[in-house]
């Protein structure tokens, strides 16, 4: 508005004159605000999957005070790319336990979208339960029958549902667990790496919230 005024004085008192009426460009407008924050933008998970990993940890020394909590290892898109483990290097969207140094090795992103689920503080926590409990089963020398890593898997799905029924009994964790369970599954019967069909994992994530004794059928 100041601006066309200002325009309309210097055109009327210029009237007539031969000079020519130059002007100052309009102020460029303000750029928005940068928005530093926004609901999508990630947030930083490491505290939740630190405490998440830290209780677990305290549920399995109840049940065996030997039981050496393993070292955490987080790898992301912000950590040293391409670091390895003594079992070899992680690779995206996975998550394993390495028995050589006693190691939890999550891939950062992938826990990212776990938590971003509906109730993904569940499938986040049934994720660090189930790789301490690979830890559980190294530690106690336990064997599975059985040529695949079946087995293992699911026993270790069965030790998740135990560990999140002792940390939030009663709560929709477990249902998260049990989903993130199933949809981890697969009918991939010929890959040696097969862990299960997803009903399977869901089922036996369930049956863990019966109890630690619950998942013992599985060991041979
Ligand atoms: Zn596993």
């Amino acid at each position: 508005m100041k601006v066309l005024f200002a325009v309309a004085l210097a055109a009327l008192a210029c009237a007539g004159c031969s000079a020519s009426l130059t002007l100052d460009p309009p102020p460029t407008p303000k750029p928005p605000p940068v928005v530093t924050a926004s609901p999508s933008a990630p947030k930083d998970i490491r505290p939740l999957i630190e405490s998440q990993f830290a209780q677990s940890a305290s549920v399995y020394r109840s049940w065996w005070p030997q039981y050496v909590t393993p070292g955490l290892h987080l790898l992301g898109t912000d950590s040293s790319s391409g670091a390895v483990s003594p079992c070899g290097p992680l690779s995206g969207g996975d998550a394993f336990y390495c028995p050589t140094d006693n190691g939890v090795y999550l891939d950062l992103g992938m826990m990212q979208d776990f938590s971003r689920l509906p109730r993904g503080d569940g499938a986040t926590l049934a994720t660090v339960a189930h790789e301490l409990g690979h830890a559980w089963q190294a530690q106690r020398h336990l064997e599975f029958s059985g040529s695949t890593v079946m087995n293992s898997e699911l026993h270790a799905d069965c030790l998740s549902g135990a560990v999140i029924a002792a940390i939030a009994p009663g709560s929709d964790a477990l249902a998260q667990g049990a989903a993130d369970a199933y949809a981890s599954g697969s009918m991939d019967w010929t890959n040696p790496q097969f862990h299960g069909t997803p009903t399977q994992r869901r089922d036996v994530t369930l049956r863990g919230a019966g109890g630690l004794a619950a998942c013992d059928s599985l060991i041979r």
